[in-house]
């Protein structure tokens, strides 16, 4: 495995823990820009197999409600639709953790699993053979394996050295992200405002009085709120939640994030498996980033199980097809759904409005419906991973 973010150490650690003798090539690059992932349901079970989440949980927030406020200004607006984790059984819908602390603690998790090895040097080539693939390492080393896992981020040089072709797309419009304290408690509600510029986020972090923000807005007013003066800026967020928590504060790092997608032509090739961002890069709407990276580790620890019981090679065509099969499906669907919802939001075209609204509306005051979405959203059943199904 390349890369040792949260994708590449999941997915380490899950082969390695199956009895998969794996080695995991990167270095701890520690980012601390502030941002926070909500990870759901599935993928805390997934983190508990793998004996991580014990050191996440006192840092995670759970999301217990989700509401949906549209403020697109259209003449089809619904009134706020309201989702609780408790109407399909659970707890919470997902826990907000912050991304620092996610990866560190994997970090010692990794450090401390046996049969996983650690090389401590970035990889500077790869090159698939016959039999088996060579890693070239920066500190001049190299490792060999018969199957190669590139973790190694929306950039991946594994990608690009293994012929894998992307599509790539941008939308007219940017992120402000950072964190907020606040007067009034969240109550473990996250809240999206649809705007017609965007979703505006707000998600409850842990200890009941700060949230991260993730506000979309064009361009041009992206770039006019991230020069603003951090009064200036918690004036602005309060204003556009309407006041719903009282008085903010920034509290957190601020960045500005660029919207734009990525999807590789395919999540395998000759001896060599995609994960996490090096397969498919979301804009930050709709919580899919992460939970997709982490479904790709699951889904791969799945394939190389079967394939070690089986007697079969790793990196071989056949378990490699059925990886790329299960993949392909899931971060096409997931990147076809960040896509409508947020072109649907831009367009102000009257239909679209239209179907947006009753859609929302139908799913909040239709039991089974919205049960059905919420379930989908929080946990696809169809090929759900071993490690993320419920009991
Ligand atoms: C503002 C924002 C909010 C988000 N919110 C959410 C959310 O709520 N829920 C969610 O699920 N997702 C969310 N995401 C997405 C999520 O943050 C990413 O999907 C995730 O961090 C990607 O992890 P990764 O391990 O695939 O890639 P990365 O974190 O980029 O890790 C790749 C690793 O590979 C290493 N690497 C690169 N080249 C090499 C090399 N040659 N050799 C060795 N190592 C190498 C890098 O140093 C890095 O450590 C959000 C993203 C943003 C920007």
């Amino acid at each position: 495995m390349v890369g040792a973010g949260a994708a590449g150490l999941a997915a380490a650690l899950a082969s390695a823990r199956a009895g998969i003798p794996t080695a995991l090539v990167g270095r701890h690059a520690p980012v601390a820009d502030g941002r926070t992932v909500a990870l759901l349901d599935g993928s805390v079970r997934f983190l508990k197999a793998l004996d991580a989440w014990d050191a996440i949980a006192p840092g995670a927030s759970p999301l217990c409600e989700l509401q949906i406020v549209d403020d697109t200004g259209s003449l089809f607006r619904p009134p706020p639709a309201r989702f609780r984790a408790g109407e399909i059984g659970l707890d919470a819908f997902g826990w907000n953790v912050e991304s620092a602390n996610l990866v560190a603690a994997l970090r010692r998790r990794a450090r401390a699993e046996p049969s996983l090895t650690l090389v401590e040097s970035d990889a500077a080539g790869a090159e698939a053979g016959i039999n088996a693939s060579r890693i070239d390492l920066q500190d001049g080393g190299s490792v060999e394996a018969r199957l190669v896992v590139g973790a190694d981020g929306a950039r991946s040089p594994l990608r690009t050295a293994g012929g894998v072709t992307v599509k790539e797309w941008t939308y007219p419009q940017a992120a402000i992200t950072t964190i907020l304290a606040h007067e009034r408690p969240h109550n473990d509600v996250s809240t999206e405002f649809h705007t017609r510029s965007g979703p505006f986020t707000l998600v409850p972090m842990a200890g009941g009085y700060r949230s991260s923000l993730v506000w979309v807005a064009s361009r041009i007013e992206a770039e006019r709120l991230s020069g603003l003066d951090e009064a200036a800026l918690a004036e602005a967020v309060e204003r556009q939640a309407r006041g719903m928590l009282g008085g903010m504060r920034i509290d957190g790092p601020r960045g500005l994030v660029p919207m734009r997608g990525l999807l590789a032509s395919t999540p395998a090739a000759r001896r060599l498996a995609l994960v996490g961002e090096a397969a498919h890069v979301f804009p930050p709407i709709g919580a899919q980033g992460l939970n997709l990276g982490l479904r790709d580790a699951a889904a791969l620890r799945d394939v190389l199980v079967k394939a070690n019981r089986d007697g079969r090679d790793p990196g071989g065509r056949g378990v490699l097809d059925a990886y790329a099969r299960g993949r392909r499906i899931d971060a096409a669907a997931r990147t076809a759904a960040v896509d409508a919802l947020n072109r649907s939001l831009l367009t102000a075209f009257l239909p679209l409005d239209l179907a947006r609204g009753l859609g929302l509306l139908a799913m909040a005051h239709l039991g089974p419906l919205r049960r059905v979405v919420m379930r989908e959203g929080v946990l696809p059943r169809f090929g759900a991973p071993e490690l993320m199904r419920a009991g």
